[in-house]
């Protein structure tokens, strides 16, 4: 049924695709009949409909599409156009070869033009089978000539159609796009020299904000300069005003803006020493000119010296000539001292238009920044373990700069050992560092730790001379490297290390905003190392290193749960040093420690994975055992006894050895919950130290509440 569906679905939806090509086919059969030169009846008029309403659909078809037609579309329409010509030419020529026969040229150029090559191409050969077709059966022509002509016309034609077009199309694009891309390059030139922008910082990626920023500055400065230059062009009557600028490289000055009456302007960069403006600039003075002769060079004309009187004005920033402004006059009508100071007024009024905009960079710019570091710190604030404080920070240094590695290291100030705690890359490279630990050494990292700077100068990395973290811990050879120190309270951390496969990835534009990061980082990482000691200082017994008394019992609720909910054993011990009062009292309190701890160490030698130990208060201490009962635990318990018994332990006033009582109970029998259980294993407790102690003793719910099991 389900394939029955499907083969009349693949039918129907062949018919509605194969329906306009079998119409053609139809129509062409009906001419090549003869039914076009018939008289006129009902059959011509259902079939010039017919053709009508089918071009009708497909040129529509066609209009409605935005991007290149399918193959099919197009070979349709043009066969169909073919057909409707044979048609026509066959009903008011009577042949092929009359006056209107060239038309099919036409059709073939056209289909060449606006369809696919492939599809003009298809329609050249419709159109040599058709007119062969209806010369051989319709007409009864039985020479080839006129046929051979006919379809090498249309070949050519729609060859060269296909040719000339489209690569004149072609050529128009990348004509286009070469000058759309000057401007752009222009456009960022303009950026720099006016120190919008940093060097190289464009090139990173085109597209990017900072980018778009400073071509809307480019467009201010150009706007509020061209304002000035009108204004003193029409008020002083000038030929031209020019604001000329230094280009980046500061070797040759370019028309920055203008307004001029003139054609012929020269506007390409030239050196700084040419003419008038090399002394301009070495004297940092204006220079007023007149009775020019044409053959005087004025840079930015083309031609010959069109002016008379010209005045060059420096631009002058910060002691430096940054630009000439340049009035000229085809009269030679000399300028004033008034129309100097106007002239000086506007050089300095095109000066801040420049200045002002690049402070307006400049706040942008450290206000997206700002709003970055605002995002990173949230981000890094509500990372609480040291893990998710790492990523938190290589996410964020991904919204400052572009990398393509990065990694963490965490210094170790007591065993002075470098430890890579998180490594990141595209391509997985340096993802096998990560838990490798180093000691200090000559690289990049140590010297980081060492000195608190940002390594290397200039975020530049050369691997044949630089090494990152050792010889053996071999880091990608990339260009761009910034090894940034994580400082809390003047304390190194560690260092995030940022590597980039493009060159200048961390030029001063990024630099301070990662240092900035760096030390929020560093703040949450020492946060969240606090965090962690507190919670292990919350849940562990400091002397010992075993869980504490809060964590055992919230342990023993979830175990006494499971024991519940799968039916299972748990057995409970408790321990407690015999007269140890006596050794304190005897070898002094830090000898009781010691012992304290040694117990301590044999309860986590003896213990199995799943077993819980904690030191319940004191000298005593209690084990959780998953899945035990009282006979696994009363061999664990003796295990404990025996080990404790044979330890020996050193002390000034000669060697020691101490032995314990242990206490069990067994989940369900012993008790169903916790305080119960544990008030049994208390029992059995004192039933072992009630017995002569040294011994482990097991709860049984009798009469008689408590039998003691003797040890062996
Ligand atoms: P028993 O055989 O009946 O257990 O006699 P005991 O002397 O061991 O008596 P008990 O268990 O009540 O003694 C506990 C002693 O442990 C009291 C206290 O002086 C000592 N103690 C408790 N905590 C510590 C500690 O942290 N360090 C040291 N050195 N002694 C401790
Ligand atoms: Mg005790
Ligand atoms: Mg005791």
């Amino acid at each position: 049924m389900d394939s029955l569906v499907r083969a009349t679905l693949l039918v129907r939806r062949l018919a509605r695709k194969g329906l306009g090509l079998l119409a053609t086919c139809v129509l062409a059969a009906w001419v090549i009949a003869g039914g076009a030169a018939a008289p006129l009846g009902p059959v011509p008029v259902l079939a010039a409909v017919a053709w009508a309403v089918f071009l009708g659909k497909r040129l529509r078809a066609k209009l409605r599409l935005t991007g290149d037609a399918p193959f099919l579309l197009d070979f349709e329409l043009g066969a169909l156009l073919a057909v409707g010509l044979d048609a026509a030419l066959l009903r008011f020529d009577g042949t092929l070869s009359g006056r209107f026969s060239p038309a099919t040229y036409v059709l073939v150029a056209l289909v060449a033009s606006f369809g696919r090559p492939v599809a003009g191409l298809a329609v050249v050969g419709w159109v040599v089978i058709l007119d062969a077709l209806i010369r051989y059966k319709t007409l009864g022509e039985a020479s080839l000539e006129a046929l051979a002509t006919q379809a090498g016309f249309a070949t050519a034609f729609a060859l060269l159609n296909l040719l000339l077009l489209r690569a004149e199309v072609a050529r128009i694009r990348v004509t286009a796009r070469a000058r759309v891309e000057r401007e752009l390059e222009r456009l960022r030139e303009d950026a720099r020299s006016y120190r919008l922008l940093g060097a190289g910082e464009a090139a990173a990626k085109k597209e990017d904000a900072e980018e778009r920023l400073a071509r809307s500055s480019v467009e201010e400065i150009h706007q509020s300069v061209h304002y000035a230059l009108e204004l003193l062009r029409r008020s002083l009557d000038l030929h031209t005003a020019v604001l000329l600028w230094r280009t980046d490289s500061g070797t040759h000055l370019r028309i920055s803006e203008l307004s001029t009456a003139s054609d012929e302007i020269h506007d390409a960069p030239f050196s700084i020493g040419d003419g008038v403006c090399a002394a301009v600039i070495a004297k940092k003075e204006a220079v007023l000119l007149e009775n020019l002769r044409p053959s005087y060079k004025v840079p930015y004309y083309a031609g010959p010296c069109p002016i008379r009187a010209l005045a060059a004005i420096p631009v002058v920033e910060d002691g430096v000539v940054r630009g000439v402004l340049a009035l000229d006059r085809v009269e030679s009508k000399p300028f004033t001292p008034h129309e100097h100071d106007l002239a000086a007024q506007a050089a300095r009024y095109c000066l801040r238009a420049i200045q002002n905009e690049r402070v307006f960079v400049q706040l942008e710019r450290a206000k997206v920044e700002q709003g970055k570091l605002y995002r990173a710190a949230q981000a890094l604030g509500a990372a609480l373990s040291e893990r998710d404080v790492v990523e938190a920070g290589v996410r964020a240094a991904r919204e400052i700069a572009s990398f393509d590695l990065a990694a963490v290291t965490v210094w170790d100030e007591g065993t002075r050992m470098h430890e890579v705690c998180a490594a990141t890359s595209n391509g997985g490279e340096i993802d096998a560092l990560v838990g490798q630990r180093f000691k200090q050494n000559t690289g990049l990292v140590s010297m980081v730790v060492t000195n608190r700077f940002p390594l290397p100068y200039k975020g530049e990395y050369d691997a044949a001379h630089q090494m990152v973290l050792t010889k053996r811990l071999a880091w990608p050879a990339v260009p761009s490297l910034l090894v940034l120190p994580l400082l809390h309270h003047n304390r190194v951390l560690g260092t995030l290390i940022l590597g980039a496969r493009r060159r200048h990835a961390f030029g001063d534009t990024v630099r301070p905003t990662l240092e900035v990061l760096a030390s929020h980082l560093a703040v949450s990482l020492s946060n969240a190392r606090m965090v962690h000691k507190l919670e292990t200082m919350a849940t562990t017994d400091g002397m010992t290193g075993l869980l504490n008394k809060r964590a055992m019992l919230d342990a023993a609720a979830q175990k006494v749960a499971a024991a519940h909910r799968f039916s299972r054993k748990l057995s409970v011990l408790v321990t407690d040093i015999d007269w140890f009062k006596k050794v304190n009292d005897t070898y002094g309190h830090d000898v009781g420690d010691l012992v304290i701890k040694g117990l301590g160490d044999i309860l986590k030698r003896v213990k199995r994975t799943t077993d819980v130990v904690a030191r319940f208060g004191g000298e005593e201490f209690v084990v959780l055992c998953e899945q035990t009962d009282e006979q696994g635990a009363l061999l664990l318990g003796e295990r404990i006894r025996d080990e404790l018994s044979k330890t020996v332990f050193h002390t000034p006033n000669g060697p020691l050895s101490v032995t314990c009582s242990v206490g069990v109970a067994t989940f369900p029998v012993a008790g169903e919950k916790w305080d119960d259980l544990f008030k049994a294993a208390d029992e059995a407790l004192y039933a072992s130290k009630r017995g002569g102690r040294d011994r482990v003793s097991i709860f049984v719910p009798s009469p008689a509440s408590v039998a003691r099991v003797k040890s062996a």
